[in-house]
């Protein structure tokens, strides 16, 4: 049963594998890094110095954190930048 859980809980994450050792199951769960800002679990000083505190994964895929949602948003507007002369 415990193993069957195992896989349950590995299919209902993206890219998470299950390994079965010496009788121990081992869900592997990939870190998981931001596309944008390239912060990860275990390092998202980037995202708290600019936004003032940590982000989370913004999708289950685990490559885009919350405080780059609005950022890649407004970058694609691209206009804006040019427009307010390079600010
Ligand atoms: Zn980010
Ligand atoms: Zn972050």
């Amino acid at each position: 049963m415990a193993e069957s859980l195992a896989e349950a809980i590995a299919t209902s994450i993206p890219g998470a594998k299950v390994r079965r050792r010496a009788g121990v199951t081992t869900i592997l769960i990939p870190g998981g890094k931001c596309r944008v800002c390239g912060c990860t679990d275990s390092d998202c000083r980037k995202c708290i110095a600019r936004t003032g505190h940590a982000c989370s994964w913004a999708d289950e895929k685990r490559d885009l954190c919350t405080a780059c949602v609005g950022r890649k948003a407004r970058h694609h507007k691209g206009g804006l930048r040019a427009a307010r002369g390079g600010a």
